[in-house]
Formats: C-alpha cells, sequence, structure tokens
C-alpha cells in the first residue's frame, strides 16, 4: 500500500507590514501565533507591490549574526552591498544565499534603473538558523543566478518545481546548505499532483504565491481550497508531501515548498541577531557598536 503523506496541521495567514525603508511585506512568521519553526526563523513575502518610478524602498544598512537569509526575487531587482565590500545584483529568479555567521552589516537596496523606471516589486526572505557550531563562522554568499538553478519537471509536464536546494525530479539544487535544508519552488498547472519525498525527521511548510491548491487532499478550515499568502504547516508523520491542482481551477499555482531538519538548540533573538544565549546576544551588540562587523564604504 502507498504510504499516506503528510497531513497539515496549522493553516496560518500571512500578516501585512512595513519593512526598512517601508516596504510592503506578508509575513506568516515570526508571529504570535508562531515564534519560529525550527531551523527556521522568519518568512517575508516582499510585496507583491507595485512602484511608481522613484518609489521603491529597500533595506539599508542593517546587521546580522548567527544565522542565514536566502533571498528569492520573483520581480523587481534589488542591489545588495556589505561591509566586506561584497556587492551584487538580483534579477528576477535569482538567489543569494547569505550566511551571516560571525556577523556582516549589508544594505538590501531598488537597482537603480528598477528604482528609476517603478514596477513590480516580489520576493521572498528567509531566515535559516545556524547550528551553535556554526554561528561564528565567517560570513559567505552563495550567488546563483535564475538560468543556473535547475528545474525538474513531471512526466506529465503539468508540474515544474525550481530547485533552489534538496533533490526533485531528480534534479540536485547547486547551493549547498550548512544543516539539510530543501527549498523548492513548483508551479502547478490545473491537473497536476507533485508528491515530493521529505524524510519525516525535516520540519516542513508550504507557503503559496499565487493560485489554489489542494494539500493532502483536504480542505483546511472549511476553505474549499488554500490560497496566496497562507503558510501551511506540515505534521512529521510520513515521508512524503502531496500537492495537487484540480483540473476545475483554471489557474497555476504558484508554492513554495520550504523544510529542514530542525536544531533543537535554544534559540535568544534579538533582533537582526539570533544566537543560543543572552550573553551572546549582548556580545553581538558590543562587537557590532565597536566596528567588529565592519562598515559599508560609500
Ligand atoms: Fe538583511
Amino acid at each position: 500500500m502507498a504510504q499516506a503523506s503528510r497531513k497539515v496541521k496549522q493553516m496560518i495567514t500571512a500578516s501585512v507590514t512595513r519593512e526598512g525603508d517601508g516596504f510592503l511585506v506578508h509575513r506568516p512568521f515570526p508571529s504570535r501565533t508562531l515564534l519560529d519553526f525550527d531551523p527556521f526563523l522568519l518568512l517575508d513575502e516582499m510585496g507583491p507591490m507595485e512602484n511608481e518610478p522613484g518609489q521603491a524602498k529597500g533595506a539599508p544598512d542593517h546587521p546580522h549574526r548567527g544565522f542565514e537569509t536566502v533571498t528569492y526575487m520573483l520581480s523587481g531587482c534589488f542591489e545588495h552591498k556589505d561591509s566586506f565590500g561584497h556587492q551584487g545584483k538580483l534579477a528576477p529568479g535569482d538567489v543569494q544565499w547569505m550566511t551571516a555567521g560571525s556577523g556582516v552589516i549589508h544594505s538590501e537596496m531598488p537597482e537603480e534603473a528598477f528604482l528609476r523606471q517603478g514596477g513590480l516589486l516580489h520576493g521572498i526572505q528567509l531566515w535559516v538558523n545556524l547550528p551553535k557550531k556554526e554561528k561564528m563562522t565567517s560570513p559567505s554568499y552563495q550567488e546563483i543566478k535564475s538560468q543556473d538553478i535547475p528545474v525538474g519537471k513531471s512526466s506529465d509536464g503539468k508540474v515544474s518545481v525550481k530547485v533552489i536546494a534538496g533533490v526533485a525530479y531528480a534534479q540536485k539544487a547547486v547551493i549547498q546548505t550548512k544543516t539539510p535544508i530543501i527549498y523548492l519552488h513548483a508551479s502547478i498547472q490545473p491537473g497536476g499532483r507533485w508528491t515530493q519525498v521529505v524524510p519525516k525527521e525535516y520540519n516542513a511548510f508550504a507557503y503559496i504565491l499565487e493560485g489554489q491548491g489542494l494539500f493532502n487532499k483536504q480542505p483546511i478550515k472549511d476553505v474549499k481550497y488554500s490560497e496566496a499568502h497562507q503558510l501551511l504547516l506540515f505534521e512529521n508523520d510520513s515521508d512524503e508531501i502531496e500537492i495537487v491542482v484540480p483540473a476545475e481551477l483554471n489557474s497555476t499555482l504558484e508554492v513554495l515548498l520550504i523544510a529542514g531538519v530542525p536544531l533543537n538548540e535554544p534559540v535568544v533573538r534579538y533582533g537582526p541577531f539570533v544566537m543560543n544565549t543572552e550573553e551572546e546576544i549582548r556580545q553581538a551588540f558590543i562587537d557590532y557598536h565597536a566596528g567588529k562587523m565592519g562598515i559599508i564604504k560609500a
């Protein structure tokens, strides 16, 4: 008998907030109902937001220590600069996996031409916690262009999956992760069915960007189909996740499936720093103010 797919244990609708200079964010967590989802600390959907020329906003210079920030651009273009002289551009479909480790100060701002012209800004930022032994590792980056992200496809062509981390349809990600992480972006057409292996020990969630679908064949909270800005947390009751888009629907479901093996370590967070103890947080502030995380040169 085929094994059953994972059940959904909770559905959370993202709250709308403003970040950085004031750009619109849909944030499913952290929130009062869900502080974190080990090993994940935060999920932000930036936008979607239509910007007039000159109006796009970003997040000017700010520090991070003790975790990783993963930025996945969907629409618009961001420019990134940091205190180690690193600089890069993120165009639609590109991914930047930044290991902040012992500390980095960076700015995430709209790219010049995008700022000038305006347009739709849409992206995802995920914070991945680092285990105690990696928190003070040297900062590093993996920057992957859209065309270099492997894409897996179902045999009927109805499911297409961008493999940012992990494996799907035998396509293996190029990004290396510090702990086992799965990060997939699936596009599922009406009549499509996606079954993905996610070992039981991984905490897993799905986040809907666009369209509607059924998770483990179940309507959730009496809502017929799950939809955009909803986060679905899965039980750890099976090694498989199933997402279906019934043929009666007329749009493609765009959904992220993200999973990781929990660290099971104490989490002490204060704004941009996430450590294991209060003392380490105090030290992060001391190091930051002493300039040990560097400064961004103009
Ligand atoms: Fe940041």
